[in-house]
């Protein structure tokens, strides 16, 4: 299936010079959202891991059907002030402006091994602020998926020898 065809770019969103691919006219598609999904756990089943910690919200709608589908666990990584107790942060660039997240401190078992899920790897600051948070409550960061994957943006200079899963790439 070409799923590209079912993501609509937006230009100039949300500032000038960004072209945002915009994901919902995907999810929105029960064959297009089933086979981007299974096409991820697929290729995330040859890694060995216990969570998946995904940040709000776009990453919410991918990684939980993926944790579902796997038999693993889920983690919520979430802007300030939206978890409940204690917690551990971290802040990085966006593409565009700066951006804090959060994590419970006792979100992850001391060597637990998580897969890293998103919508969109862009820069990749917020893959590399996930690992950096998952690392500060003790967890392995094995592997990273995402759904769409911005290659013109170099995520990998980044997150360096992560291993990277995305099905749609630019
Ligand atoms: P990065 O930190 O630069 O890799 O940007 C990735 C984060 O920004 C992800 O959480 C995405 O949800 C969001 N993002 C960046 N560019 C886009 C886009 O074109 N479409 C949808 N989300 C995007």
């Amino acid at each position: 299936m070409d799923l590209k065809a079912f993501i609509r770019d937006i230009p100039d969103f949300p500032q000038k010079g960004v072209i945002f691919r915009d994901i919902t006219p995907l999810i929105k598609n029960p064959d297009a959202f089933k086979y981007a999904i299974d096409t991820i756990v697929e290729e995330v089943k040859k890694y060995e891991f216990d969570l998946v910690v995904c940040p709000e919200a776009r990453g919410f709608i991918i990684g939980a059907p993926i944790a579902y589908l796997l038999g693993k666990g889920f983690v919520p990584v979430r802007k300030p002030g939206k978890l409940p107790y204690k917690t551990v942060s971290d802040t990085y660039e966006l593409e565009y402006g700066k951006a804090e997240l959060h994590i419970h401190e006792d979100a992850i078992e001391p060597g637990q091994k998580v897969l890293i899920v998103d919508d969109v790897l862009a820069t990749g600051g917020t893959a590399l602020a996930l690992k950096r948070l998952v690392e500060k409550v003790g967890g392995t960061v094995v592997a990273s998926a995402f759904l769409i994957e911005l290659t013109y943006l170099n995520p990998r200079n980044l997150l360096k020898d992560l291993p990277i899963i995305a099905p749609i790439k630019y």
